[in-house]
């Protein structure tokens, strides 16, 4: 099934799991109902230590914590989930203390709803840090001109719709020069940077392989991207 197709209901946003940590059982009860009707899986806990015995056994897609906890802090569970794992973590915090969302933020807290707050916001708030943690990063992406894109972990090079074929050394190459656009990149760091150590003084292999990038680029329709600065180096702008 193609990734528009039918199936992408199996990786909806619906299915993801939410750990929810919060000791108030008011407020756990009426999370934990209001989320599960939008289709998430919420597991209910009332402490950091049940929390972190849980997680440790059964991961999650974020993690819902209230700061003000009796026992192990809001905090500190924080911390020692972030020493774990990067999971998505939004955190709910009754005073809205600026400090406490200040070092939430420190810790590691992906986005935070200070309480009272409205389900509608808690929803949207969750939607956003689940989009940020299962969506490409925006780093993962490097742009340039003529709509070029470098797809870092994928290892995929495109021109509009067109995909480039190029070497592992020529995918490089273009990965330094986008990611220092508007900078004059000497051959010889690019060769340190590629292929470990300086040109002395013969920089033929980075002139072909700049040539070739440069050829299979105009092909697919992105001319002149890569500029010569002559006696310097090379230049995306
Ligand atoms: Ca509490």
């Amino acid at each position: 099934m193609n990734r528009n197709g039918s199936h992408e209901g199996v990786r909806a946003w619906g299915a993801a799991s939410i750990l929810l940590i919060e000791d108030d059982h008011d407020v756990r009860e009426e999370v934990s109902v209001a989320l599960g009707s939008l289709g998430w899986e919420v597991i209910p806990v009332t402490s950091g230590e049940e929390a972190l015995d849980l997680y440790s056994r059964t991961p999650v897609d974020l993690v819902l914590l209230d700061l003000g906890l009796p026992g192990l802090p809001g905090m500190e569970v924080l911390r020692q989930l972030r020493a774990r794992s990067d999971v998505p973590v939004l955190v709910m915090t009754a005073a809205g203390g600026l400090e406490d969302r200040v070092s939430g933020f420190d810790f590691g807290a992906d986005d935070y709803v200070v309480k009272p707050f409205e389900l509608a916001e808690l929803e949207r708030r969750i939607r956003a840090v689940l989009r940020r943690a299962t969506g490409p990063r925006p780093e993962d992406v490097l742009h340039g001109p003529s709509d070029i894109r470098l797809h870092l972990r994928a290892h995929e090079t495109y021109v509009g719709v067109r995909q480039l074929h190029l070497t592992p050394k020529e995918f490089q190459v273009l990965k330094v020069l986008l990611s220092r656009r508007g900078e004059v990149i000497a051959p010889d760091e690019l060769s340190v940077e590629i292929w470990g150590y300086e040109t002395f003084g013969s920089r033929n292999y980075v002139e072909a392989h700049v040539s070739r990038l440069r050829g299979k680029l105009a092909e697919a329709g992105a001319v002149d991207v890569i500029n010569t600065v002559r006696g310097v180096g090379y230049m995306v702008r």
